[in-house]
């Protein structure tokens, strides 16, 4: 199987449901919503800080310290992306020595490459998903789970069209397996049809 095989799908169903949410010019981005970089570099470390570890595991935080997700858009790259990897922080002297925390844990950093017209919220949650999420799953069930549960919960979406949609589009995920993803969206969902 395709390592990323519904990637496609994903990206054809977020553009309905930002559409869905009153989203209407054509990249389904809300683009007047732009911020700065700075501003970007903010929202996604709240983002990181509130979720890393909470719903799959991210790192060892008794080894490690990560608090932190940069904004980088080098080499003119147009799509926004999410970089795998835990980056060193130094502390910035000729000899680059690898930061500690005081308790020992090394310093890391996340990075996140995002063109400046992608620095929106919608944008963000979709690429924070990705570093939430375990690496190899690319767009698979497991970014899937996240990425539907930070848009109900950060962006305030409604969750049954998404549902729905996610449906229609045969796209594969199961909140299952995640139990805290899991118990916000049977609660959510119960709200809903209520
Ligand atoms: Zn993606």
């Amino acid at each position: 199987m395709d390592k990323d095989y519904q990637r496609r799908k994903v990206y054809n169903w977020e553009k309905v449901i930002h559409r869905y949410n009153g989203l209407n010019n054509s990249q389904s981005q809300d683009t007047s919503k732009i911020v700065s970089k700075e501003e970007a570099k903010k929202y996604v470390t709240l983002i990181w800080n509130i979720y890393k570890n909470q719903l799959y595991h991210n790192f060892r935080p008794q080894y490690a310290y990560c608090s932190e997700v940069r904004i980088d858009n080098h080499k003119g790259r147009r799509r926004a992306c999410m970089y795998n990897g835990f980056y060193n922080i130094t502390d910035g002297k000729r000899i680059l020595r690898k930061r500690k925390t005081k308790d020992g844990r090394y310093m890391f950093y996340k990075k996140m490459c995002l063109p400046s017209h992608s620095r929106d919220k919608q944008s963000m949650i979709h690429e924070i998903s990705h570093a939430l999420a375990p690496n190899a799953c690319r767009h698979g069930i497991d970014f899937v789970n996240i990425y539907v549960y930070l848009m109900v919960k950060e962006l305030k979406y409604k969750l049954s069209p998404i549902i729905k949609a996610l449906n229609k589009h045969g796209i594969k995920f199961d909140f299952k397996k995640s139990k805290r993803i899991y118990n916000y969206l049977n609660k959510v969902n119960r709200e809903e049809v209520k």
